[in-house]
């Protein structure tokens, strides 16, 4: 019986209506993936304030086996990140993010979801666009779908001065150099700019990535690669992308 109560950090994914008032709650769990659960109160209950998107905190949750549903009876709200509210760009970033767990059925890393949270919600519109990239190559990382962006699938040969380019391949899921690339196939560019910037995302500490300059070209280049990827990794549009073309 004792079990039936239990606590657990959780980031609020996302909430639905549902009975007379009532919510449900999409919660992203440290240890136990996504949780589906109830929140009930009318919209003057404080319980209802505490658990909104984007919020982490300490979840008390009560399994109830006969109706076979999970209640939320507590939240303590630890990071509510005002910031992301204020901002279209960070609001469009944070939908993403949690966009994404939802299609991926919770599979990101607590910590880095977290900390990219607390890092938009306090970033210009510019540092969000570009923690947005970082965020999605370690998705893509921890998911284990970059491709080898060091080396040509075909010939092996490296990026040098003298393929200053990769093409990325959808077909092969991998890159290829300007020489084994076919003029006519399928392919999104990377400049030599933007591989430098995903090999240190891979390689160097955050804070270190952080402070490495990118130039428009290669933003945009790598926008449409990894959003590319993304929609790939979920397999479907992602509805973020799609309704929020023009805000990145
Ligand atoms: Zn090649």
């Amino acid at each position: 019986m004792s079990n039936r109560s239990w606590q657990t950090e959780s980031l609020v994914l996302s909430l639905s209506p549902f009975g007379e008032g009532h919510r449900n709650a999409l919660l992203l769990t440290r240890n136990q993936g996504l949780v589906h659960a109830a929140v009930f109160g009318g919209p003057k209950s404080s319980l209802r304030a505490r658990v909104s998107p984007w919020q982490t905190g300490t979840a008390w949750l009560y399994t109830d086996p006969v109706k076979n549903m999970v209640k939320i009876t507590d939240f303590d709200v630890l990071f509510w990140r005002q910031g992301l509210r204020e901002n279209l760009v960070r609001t469009w970033c944070a939908s993403l993010c949690t966009e994404l767990i939802t299609k991926s059925h919770g599979v990101a890393d607590w910590t880095l979801v977290n900390a990219f949270l607390d890092g938009i919600a306090v970033s210009d519109e510019t540092e969000c666009r570009l923690a947005l990239l970082r965020f999605l190559w370690r998705i893509l990382s921890g998911a284990g779908l970059c491709p080898d962006c060091e080396s040509c699938s075909r010939c092996g040969a490296g990026i040098s001065g003298k393929n200053g380019v990769l093409y990325y391949s959808p077909y092969e899921d991998g890159f290829v150099c300007p020489d084994c690339a076919h003029r006519d196939e399928q392919r999104i560019l990377l400049s030599r700019e933007a591989l430098d910037y995903l090999m240190a995302i891979t390689r160097l500490k955050p804070s270190e990535v952080r402070a490495i300059p990118l130039g428009y070209g290669a933003y945009a280049e790598l926008r449409s690669f990894l959003f590319f990827l993304l929609n790939r990794m979920v397999g479907s549009p992602l509805k973020t992308l799609e309704t929020g073309e023009g805000i990145l």
